[in-house]
């Protein structure tokens, strides 16, 4: 009988879970251990969605999936070809853990808690006989053609194959040890964040929610569509996070001091919003503009506006002058606001940069280099907007990975 092959993942968490699992699976033969540097495995899938866990998002269709990754959307429209949002599903699902799929297509354990997605992790892998270990901080790997080293903590081990799943690093300095192996970095940036606008009196409309607006950042062409949520510090909801994920790298570029141009009317053309104001004038020109909201818009939200355009909200439709329906045009569809910071958004936090995708041959998520290592995770300059698409990545390179392993 031949020696048994040994596999190490670095990284407890999403990824790492389903590398392992998956290489177990493919290679029962093998000894396969997660090592993971804190003493908690799936920290992030713990609190992930509220604690509730969205765990992929309901879309058949590969190209629509991948358009979804600001980073990483050509790789994988290849790697989901083997393993896409409905093999989630039913994965799980044939695990015992019923998935939910809301109107939004965001899908959601049941249970409505994230432990449940935790417990079949570990009750899989008590099964396949995955070893686990916590507290072992991986600091640096030596790579042969045969073997790899790593040094874990004070002791060092070797492996046949190790699968690097250590997730996002806020810094650069935390893919130091990845950058020693002569694998190209992507400075790490954070993507889906709120934009801040300190003492903007926009502000006083906290937990406004604009159902569907058109954010677009000046001088570019870069625009978020869908809700738009008015916070304390400024502007959220899908719309601007959309937009945090497609422009991180320019956002940041910028020291996010930025102008963005909003269209309350979602993506309302001018013409079609001065015919509505001409038949508003015409039916309505007795009353007052703070009592005859012609938008679908909040009144407080609408009479906030008529003070941004600098129209009185006392006057008669009828009174208002040519040069008040330009300004009231452009505030509704063309609305100027600066932007002074951000607020990483809480809910889902992710990091572009990482890895470069350069590095990797996704048929197999190994190391171009290093043919015996791979890459699975956030670890890799891979990140998607939010709706359970950035544990999607996870689960198919960790898949992939663990299944080429040899
Ligand atoms: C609050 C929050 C909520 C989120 N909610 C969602 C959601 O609902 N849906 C969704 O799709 N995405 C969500 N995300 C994003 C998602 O959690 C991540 O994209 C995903 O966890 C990435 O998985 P990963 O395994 O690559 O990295 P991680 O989950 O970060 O796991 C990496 C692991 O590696 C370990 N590690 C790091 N370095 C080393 C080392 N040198 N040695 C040993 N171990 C190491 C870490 O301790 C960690 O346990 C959320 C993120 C946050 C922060």
């Amino acid at each position: 009988m031949g020696k048994q092959q040994k596999i190490a993942i670095i990284g407890g968490g999403a990824a790492g879970f389903f590398a392992a699992i998956s290489a177990k699976q493919h290679w029962p033969n093998a000894q396969v251990s997660i090592l993971e540097k804190s003493n908690k495995f799936l920290a992030k899938v713990k609190i992930s969605g509220g604690g509730r866990c969205n765990v992929t998002h309901d879309c058949p269709d590969i190209k629509e999936l991948s358009n979804a990754y600001p980073r990483g959307n050509t790789q994988l429209r290849k790697a989901f070809h083997q393993f896409a949002a409905t093999d989630t599903f039913e994965w799980f699902e044939s695990r015992g853990v019923a998935l939910k799929v809301y109107p939004d297509g965001c899908v959601f354990p049941v249970a409505n808690d994230s432990q449940v997605i935790i417990d079949c992790f570990m009750n899989t892998c008590k099964q396949l006989g995955i070893i686990l270990k916590t507290q072992q901080y991986i600091s640096k790997l030596e790579v042969s053609s045969t073997a790899v080293t790593i040094h874990n903590n004070e002791a060092i081990q070797t492996y046949d194959h190790v699968v690097i799943c250590a997730g996002g690093q806020p810094k650069r300095s935390g893919l130091d040890w990845l950058a020693a192996l002569g694998l190209e970095i992507i400075e790490p940036l954070p993507s889906l964040f709120t934009f801040n606008m300190p003492k903007n009196p926009i502000s006083e409309l906290m937990g406004t929610v604009v159902p569907n607006a058109t954010v677009k950042i000046e001088g570019t062409k870069l625009s978020g569509q869908g809700p738009l949520l008015i916070t304390h510090w400024g502007m959220s909801g899908p719309a601007v996070l959309l937009l945090s994920a497609w422009g991180a790298r320019l956002l940041a570029e910028k020291n996010y001091q930025f102008a963005i141009l909003v269209n309350w009317l979602d993506q309302k053309k001018e013409d079609d919003l001065r015919q509505d104001l001409t038949h508003t004038i015409n039916a309505h020109g007795a009353k007052k503009l703070s009592n005859w909201n012609p938008t679908p818009l909040t009144n407080r939200l609408w009479n906030h506006l008529l003070v941004r355009a600098e129209i009185s909200a006392d006057q008669r439709w009828a009174e208002v002058g040519k040069k008040a329906i330009n300004k009231l045009v452009n505030t509704l569809l063309n609305d100027r606001f600066e932007v002074q910071g951000k607020t990483t958004f809480k809910e889902e936090f992710v990091t572009a940069g990482g890895v470069a995708l350069s590095e990797i041959d996704f048929q197999t998520m190994k190391s171009k280099k290093h043919p015996n290592l791979s890459f699975a995770g956030e670890v890799l300059d891979i990140d998607g907007i939010t709706g359970g698409y950035n544990f999607q990545a996870a689960w198919t390179t960790g898949f992939i990975a663990g299944k080429h392993v040899f």
